[in-house]
């Protein structure tokens, strides 16, 4: 596995790449690996000829008050990990590289960025976008793997992709999730023990709104009760939001039908977990 800093490096490499024709699998991420990342490195490892992954930290999708200064990174630990699953370029730019002096530039999906995620995050798909645009121009992939876990996140993407004509497949990779039903998360080593013990409930949440559904229960406001009631029960948890959406154009759903995305993010102590499940009604 080669070790890339450089953006105009990497992206002559995967020029001349696209030119023998090799199908070029992309993974983004911010590091700090968990097996919710590997999946996703393996799937698009499966689907390419050559496959590039990136780690940065990106800046302009954290507000002010978001956790970009002690996000966690391991590099030395990620590298390992991606040379085993037989990676073949690991981008991992500076900040200095991606937006240098005079940078500005941003793209921007304007109308499903703001709900869900986008009320509490005003600027992070801003962000998200803009990243994203910038490494697909670099890496050129064929096909990217993104995760469920961050499904608002996918589907702005793929309505970027369709906007501006991107020539790149989005896959999208189920969510990984521990024995006990809690989702992987660079962010859960923020949690203590305790924290991490109540933080289970978020997953049960999500089960009981599927097992309602089951029993055939199709208004979203009924569901959303139950879910807050017993997310309540756990002191340290604060509901930001629980919210049902149709999970191709996110509208919110009064009345379940169709495709429907049951989402949240709960804030445990001081950390902020999101989590979903995608069901068909
Ligand atoms: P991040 O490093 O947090 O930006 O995540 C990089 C990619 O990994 C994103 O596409 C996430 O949706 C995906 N991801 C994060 N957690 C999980 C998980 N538990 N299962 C599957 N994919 C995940």
């Amino acid at each position: 596995m080669k070790v890339i800093r450089s953006p105009k490096r990497i992206q002559e490499i995967c020029m001349s790449l696209k030119k023998e024709r090799k199908i070029i699998g992309f993974v983004p991420t911010m590091g700090y690996f968990h097996e919710g990342h590997l999946s996703l490195v393996k799937v698009a490892k499966k689907k390419s000829d050559v496959l590039v992954v990136s780690i940065f930290i990106n800046p302009t999708q954290f507000g002010p008050k978001d956790d970009f200064k002690r996000y966690p990174k391991d590099l030395k630990r990620d590298k390992r990990l991606l040379k085993e699953i037989g990676c073949n370029f690991l981008f991992v730019p500076d900040i200095k590289n991606m937006y240098p002096e005079g940078y500005d530039t941003y793209v921007e999906v304007e109308n499903l960025t703001r709900l869900l995620e986008g009320v509490s995050r005003p600027e992070h798909f801003k962000g998200v976008t803009t990243i994203v645009a910038k490494l697909f121009n670099i890496v050129q992939p064929d096909i990217a793997v993104f995760g469920q876990k961050d499904f608002q996140q996918a589907v702005v993407i793929k309505r970027m992709v369709k906007d501006l004509n991107f020539f790149v497949k989005i896959i999208v990779a189920p969510t990984i999730r521990e024995k006990s039903g809690l989702a992987l998360s660079s962010r859960n080593m923020y949690l203590s023990d305790k924290e991490k013990n109540e933080a289970l409930v978020l997953y049960q949440s999500l089960n009981l709104a599927k097992k309602m559904i089951e029993s055939g229960e199709r208004d979203s406001r009924k569901i959303k009760d139950r879910m807050k009631k017993l997310i309540q029960e756990k002191p340290m948890a604060k509901v930001d939001y629980i919210a049902i959406n149709d999970s191709e154009t996110l509208r919110p759903l009064k009345k379940l039908k169709g495709d429907v995305l049951i989402s949240f993010a709960v804030r445990v102590g001081k950390t902020r977990l999101i989590d979903n499940i995608k069901i068909k009604v």
